[in-house]
């Protein structure tokens, strides 16, 4: 008689077919049909593991189900999963005033991604400054809503969906301060940056860039608003980017790591600067299941040093990257964990040969490696993808 055991192979066929049919064919997939992740690795169908240096692009920043995050959301889960903002929930409260310790504003206001929290954050600057144009950075990413995407670089991104939310916007050269100065007029609500380009190419700005914008838009009146949803929790070597540039916003955007994996956005605005009643809502924003999801993940972040561990981390495999005997290796850049190896051909061929041989990396800006692993990773494990992209 045969077992009835679950044949991987037609598992993974299985998946493939079901979303050719039925699944909007937005993303290129990788061959990939995951079904289980620890730490820095995660496992496909067939069983064989991979070192995970996309982390969800940034997100897993606390590694695949900490044990933390997994009981947190387990035991919110068989409390309460959601009630309406109409109410308070303690464990919102909590995850509030511990997102103002860490991020040193005054006040947040919770969403559901990343997206959501650059429409928010440039709500509050229409509504706080009575004006609608933005200032926007050359090959930026915000988001893909109508709304971020009007602040979002490539055109590919924003042409099908015109006319943007914003017609007042100036895409302006990165990292030169007084592009933005030349830039702002009497209609300028906020300039929006990444303090590091995540999409863009691993981007890192000179060293006083955001300084001098935080001196300009002082200057002019105009709000700053950072997006540190792909450099916040850690990622970088410091709790948020902004801290390695000495620059503080107006008000700063962040999802992508803020949830352990589960799903949140929020922004954080300084003193003075806040929505009044009904002017913004959210009806899952800051819902229980991903605030208990939040609070557990902040609360590895500190106790398990994350951040300088990032910066240990990262600056041994930097180390290991430009070590590596090739030729066609353009720049390894980039701060803590979030680390860009730009080629001097598009990267598609590495990304490939790298999950062939157990190691899953991202190629953006058609020719950068975007390495951004849990900050768990090991030594060890950074050994062994330096060494696959070695020989890739
Ligand atoms: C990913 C990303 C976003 C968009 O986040 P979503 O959760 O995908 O909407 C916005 N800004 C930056 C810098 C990002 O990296």
């Amino acid at each position: 008689m045969k077992e009835n055991i679950p044949d991987p192979k037609s598992k993974y066929d299985d998946v493939v077919e079901k979303d050719s049919k039925c699944v909007m064919q937005t993303y290129g997939r990788q061959p990939l049909v995951l079904s289980k992740g620890r730490g820095a690795v995660v496992r496909d169908v067939f069983g064989r593991e991979y070192i995970d240096c996309v982390a969800g692009i940034a997100v897993n920043n606390v590694g695949h189900c900490h044990p933390k995050v997994t009981e947190a959301l387990k035991a919110q889960a068989g409390e309460l999963i959601h009630v309406s903002n109409l109410y308070y929930t303690e464990v919102q409260a909590e995850l509030a005033c511990e997102l103002v310790s860490v991020t040193g504003m005054e006040r947040v206001f919770f969403c559901n991604s990343g997206a959501e929290a650059m429409e928010a954050a440039m709500k509050l600057a229409r509504a706080r400054t009575g004006k609608s144009g933005f200032i926007a950075a050359e090959h930026s990413f915000h988001g893909r809503t109508i709304g971020a995407l009007s602040v979002t670089y490539k055109s590919v991104y924003r042409s099908p969906f015109e006319p943007p939310v914003s017609t007042d916007t100036s895409f302006v050269p990165y990292s030169d301060a007084g592009a933005i100065r030349e830039s702002i007029n009497k209609n300028t609500a906020a300039v929006v940056l990444e303090p590091i380009q995540g999409e863009g190419g691993v981007n890192v700005p000179d060293p006083d860039y955001l300084k001098e914008v935080r001196e300009i838009c002082d200057e002019t009146d105009t709000l700053l608003i950072f997006d540190e949803v792909q450099t916040g929790f850690g990622r970088t070597g410091k709790w948020f980017c902004k801290e390695h540039f000495g620059a503080e916003p107006d008000i700063m955007s962040m999802a992508k790591a803020i949830g352990g994996g589960f799903p949140m956005g929020a922004i954080a605005a300084r003193d003075g600067l806040s929505f009044e009643r009904s002017e913004h809502a959210s009806t899952f924003g800051g819902g229980p299941l991903a605030s208990a999801a939040a609070l557990a993940s902040i609360r590895v972040i500190r106790e398990e040093k994350l951040p300088e561990r990032a910066v240990e981390t990262g600056a041994y495999f930097m180390e290991k990257l430009r070590n590596m005997d090739r030729d066609d290796v353009v720049e390894v850049r980039g701060k803590g964990l979030m680390i860009g190896v730009e080629i001097a051909y598009p990267c598609g061929k590495f990304v490939d040969y790298a999950r062939e041989n157990g190691v899953l990396v991202n190629c953006t800006s058609d020719s950068v490696l975007r390495l951004v692993p849990p900050l768990v990773i090991t030594k060890e494990q950074i050994d062994t993808v330096v060494g696959v992209l070695e020989q890739a």
